[in-house]
């Protein structure tokens, strides 16, 4: 019967998914491009891990570590995209003061801990208004768009 192979070349997928890592970024617009792209693959990982559940238990099985590794797996994905999301609020609404590295809220002239000026750090509004916080999942399914630049 096909249907464990079936099962492990998901959950190959997942893994393959998870091990695609946030590289490092730049900017406001790019941080949000992989947030949204992290969001849509964590979405179909769901879906993916509920057919696995739904198949194994369907066929009277259990597969703990079948399971066990798709959801760690969806766990490091859901941790890159907080530390992104953090990233993101943090460079939307925050300066850090160069001097003891608090953050201060965008627009602060002073350090609200140690009172160094934060002209220097002063951010523009928004680099790019176009694009609101709320992403569409899974959208678009092609990675092979042209993330190399
Ligand atoms: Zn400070």
């Amino acid at each position: 019967m096909g249907t464990f192979d079936e099962l492990l070349a998901k959950a190959k997928e997942l893994a393959k998914a998870a091990g695609n890592k946030t590289e490092e970024v730049v900017g406001l617009t790019k941080l949000r491009m992989q947030a949204a792209q992290l969001r849509s693959e964590i979405d179909s990982n769901y879906m993916k891990l509920g057919e696995i559940i739904y198949e194994l238990s369907k066929a009277g099985t259990e597969n703990q570590e079948l399971v066990n590794m798709c959801i760690a797996e969806l766990e490091v994905q859901q941790e890159e995209l907080a530390k992104l999301n953090e990233k993101i609020n943090e460079m939307k609404n925050v300066i850090q003061c160069p001097d003891c590295g608090a953050s201060n809220p965008n627009g602060s002239l002073f350090c609200a801990r140690c009172g160094a000026s934060l002209k220097a750090v002063q951010k523009p509004e928004d680099e790019q208004p176009q694009e609101e916080d709320t992403v569409q999942p899974a959208l678009s399914q092609d990675q092979s768009e042209k993330q190399s630049d």
